[in-house]
């Protein structure tokens, strides 16, 4: 297998078939992957940093077999942090890889892990997310615009609180909103406040949301997955590549892209290849940067969440009206 040495710094790695076709459509080789990723590792690594990763690995490309990796190959180099987080599986642990440097990014991507997938909580303390993620899923023939337009809203009722929210593409065919908390939180906390929220949108508009997962009740809806916000669950990273058709990322978006999609349904004008994403970035910068450690913590935050998990547990109560209102007070006005 004809192989390179690449000096990375203080480091040295040996890459494997880098003319390797890995997305056939797009003639985008394994050197294409590692390009890409070193080209972005300037904004991508702070949302990696200390994040235990799900590798998703395409050795034969995105055609072919793929697995989940959680636990750090065991033939890493010794430079490689891990972080091990007790498990319910058989040895009752698993050492995750930490991708906090370019030289352990250049390592997983030799190891065609084109996919990175991480929890929503950091090594230190894996049972605090560090922010609120709503996967939104439209179910055809609803497409990415429909569920541009729940994102808006979701925006719209957050910032009414003080809250700041951020979008990404999922770099397949939804989108991912993302409340950044930083501060101390549990995930029974943020489900619960997630759920509260997915079930206030499809209250307030059953044709067009849904909360549950059953596939045969997203036809034409968005389903808002508030159930990522869970532990054991991970989330596909921002700027990770997409195993898709083509070399698609998962993208921050301006709320100005994602309102001009909404309108127009023109839906490749927010979904970035890889090329496109490293131009974006040098000229954008990092869109997606207060998540990493922008800091939630306000009144309205917690008086959401409190009347949240009244509203999801279906307590009728003064709290319902309260929360309808202020989420739609636009609509009310
Ligand atoms: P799309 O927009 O096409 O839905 P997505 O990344 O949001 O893309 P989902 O199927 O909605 O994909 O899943 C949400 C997240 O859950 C994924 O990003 C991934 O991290 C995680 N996930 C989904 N399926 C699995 C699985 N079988 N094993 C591990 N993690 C998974
Ligand atoms: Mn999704």
């Amino acid at each position: 297998m004809p192989s390179t040495t690449f000096r990375l710094g203080s480091r040295t790695l040996n890459l494997s078939n880098m003319d390797k076709v890995l997305y056939p459509d797009a003639g985008f080789t394994k050197g294409d992957v590692i390009h890409y990723y070193l080209s972005i590792a300037e904004v991508l690594l702070p949302h990696l940093k200390d994040r235990p990763i799900t590798l998703k690995r395409y050795p034969n490309g995105v055609d072919g077999m793929f697995f989940y990796e959680k636990r750090c190959p065991s033939h890493r180099p010794s430079w490689v942090k891990t972080k091990m987080v007790p498990s319910r599986g058989k040895d009752g642990r698993i050492d995750y890889c930490l991708v906090n440097d370019v030289q352990t990014l250049t390592w997983i991507e030799n190891l065609a892990s084109i996919e990175l997938h991480t929890l929503l909580s950091k090594a230190k303390n894996v049972q605090q997310p560090t922010m609120v993620v709503f996967d939104l899923d439209p179910g055809p023939p609803a497409g990415v615009w429909d569920a541009c337009r729940v994102a808006i809203e979701m925006r719209d009722l957050f910032s009414r609180l003080g809250l700041q929210t951020f979008a990404k593409h999922s770099g397949g065919k939804g989108l991912h909103l993302v409340l950044p908390l930083n501060t101390k939180v549990t995930f029974d906390e943020t489900k619960d406040f997630a759920k509260a929220i997915a079930l206030l949108f499809e209250k307030n508009d059953p044709a067009r949301v849904v909360h549950l997962m059953r596939k045969d009740l997203r036809n034409g809806k968005v389903f808002i997955d508030w159930s990522q916000n869970d532990e054991h669950k991970t989330t596909v990273s921002v700027y990770s590549l997409r195993a898709r058709q083509r070399p698609w990322v998962s993208a921050p978006l301006t709320w100005k892209e994602v309102e001009t999609a909404l309108r127009t349904e023109k839906v490749d004008a927010i979904h970035f290849e890889a090329d496109e994403v490293v131009a974006r970035t040098q000229k954008m910068g990092d869109l997606f940067e207060p998540v990493v450690d922008d800091e939630t913590e306000t009144p309205a935050r917690a008086e959401l969440i409190s009347r949240g998990i009244g509203a999801a547990e279906g307590r009728e109560t003064g709290d319902r009206s309260w929360f309808r209102e202020h989420a739609f007070a636009s609509r009310a006005a």
